[in-house]
């Protein structure tokens, strides 16, 4: 989503943008996995819009029938105790395939997949497979700031600067179950699992289970199928399901989300033209990740323009 919109931004002003990605789609956490019908996913399940000017740009997705609100039933509780009708405000949920948002705001960016940068240098990139790219006006940087770490050797000065940003895990799964509350969403008051929200396609049983934190730092080394196990087990108790539930796909994110980020919208320098942006340096979501790659992407068109003048 960082990436994205700096990307799209600049390219929608004629820069010349070029995108890479180590994995073989966009979308980073966006990301979804195809399933038979359609697609389901097992990273980010809400865009939640609180300021301006995301909330103009989620406007505008809205009427473009791609983001609807989190209207359905969303239960919170567990059923040892009840269940209880929740509110999700400014919260919405994709109706296109999540990393279509991406890809959409790429514009006129040219990307390029399956494509990992190893090390970033003054205006240059080196790719893994050791070829370099270089004379850029400028590098940018959108990922997980720990995966930056190791590719900043030589721009310790820029390094330095996300020591001490920190992310925690989260396991996710796709899990299908017969029963439990007629919800579309699940909160679940408990500190081994966080969120189920049904998904469009697969038929009605079909869920996104999320691990909390504390679940996935306890199993972060285990099995997939150890984690689903225990995921599953804690998911019958809590729903009080009769038969089991079957586990149809899981994914472990090292970089889930930021629990200490750098502050501010993105940190660069200037000398070497590098500058990183994301949700380690903004804040924790899609909305700040967005507005890290538009406001770098707007101080980038302002500097040029101050230049030429
Ligand atoms: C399970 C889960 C649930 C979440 N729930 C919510 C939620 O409900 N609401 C919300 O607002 N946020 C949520 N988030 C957080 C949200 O997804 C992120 O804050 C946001 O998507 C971060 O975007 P980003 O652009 O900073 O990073 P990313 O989406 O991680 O993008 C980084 C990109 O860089 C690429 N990349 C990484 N390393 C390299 C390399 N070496 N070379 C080339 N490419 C590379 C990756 O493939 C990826 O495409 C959730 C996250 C997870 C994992």
């Amino acid at each position: 989503m960082a990436g994205a919109s700096c990307a799209g931004a600049l390219a929608a002003v004629g820069w010349e943008v070029e995108v890479f990605d180590k994995a073989r789609a966009a979308g980073g956490r966006l990301s979804t996995q195809r399933t038979e019908p359609g697609w389901a996913t097992l990273g980010t399940p809400f865009i939640s819009a609180r300021r301006e000017p995301f909330r103009s740009q989620v406007r505008d997705w809205v009427r473009q029938g791609w983001v609807v609100p989190v209207r359905g039933k969303v239960w919170q509780g567990r059923a040892t105790v009840s269940w209880g009708e929740a509110q999700l405000q400014n919260h919405f949920r994709p109706t296109i395939e999540p990393s279509q948002l991406v890809r959409q705001l790429l514009g006129a960016a040219r990307l390029h997949t399956g494509l990992r940068v190893a090390s970033l240098q003054p205006r240059t990139i080196i790719l893994e497979n050791g070829e370099r790219r270089g004379d850029y006006d400028c590098v940018i940087c959108a990922i997980p700031t720990p995966q930056a770490i190791p590719m900043l050797d030589a721009l310790p000065l820029l390094r330095e600067r996300l020591d001490e940003v920190r992310y925690r895990p989260i396991w996710s799964f796709l899990m299908r179950w017969e029963g439990g509350p007629a919800a579309d969403v699940i909160k679940f008051d408990d500190h081994l699992l966080n969120l189920a929200v049904r998904q469009p396609f697969g038929g009605p049983g079909l869920w996104a289970v999320y691990g909390s934190h504390e679940f996935t730092e306890t199993y972060l080394e285990a099995s997939a199928m150890e984690a689903s196990n225990r995921a599953a087990s804690a998911l019958m108790g809590l729903l009080g399901l009769a038969w089991p539930v079957e586990i149809e796909a899981s994914h472990l994110w090292r970089h889930a989300r930021p629990h200490t980020t750098v502050g501010g919208f993105w940190v660069s320098s200037r000398e070497s033209r590098v500058a990183l942006i994301g949700d380690g340096i903004a804040g924790v979501g899609v909305e700040r990740a967005w507005e890290s790659g538009t406001r770098l992407a707007q101080a980038l068109v302002q500097a040029r323009e101050e230049l030429l003048i």
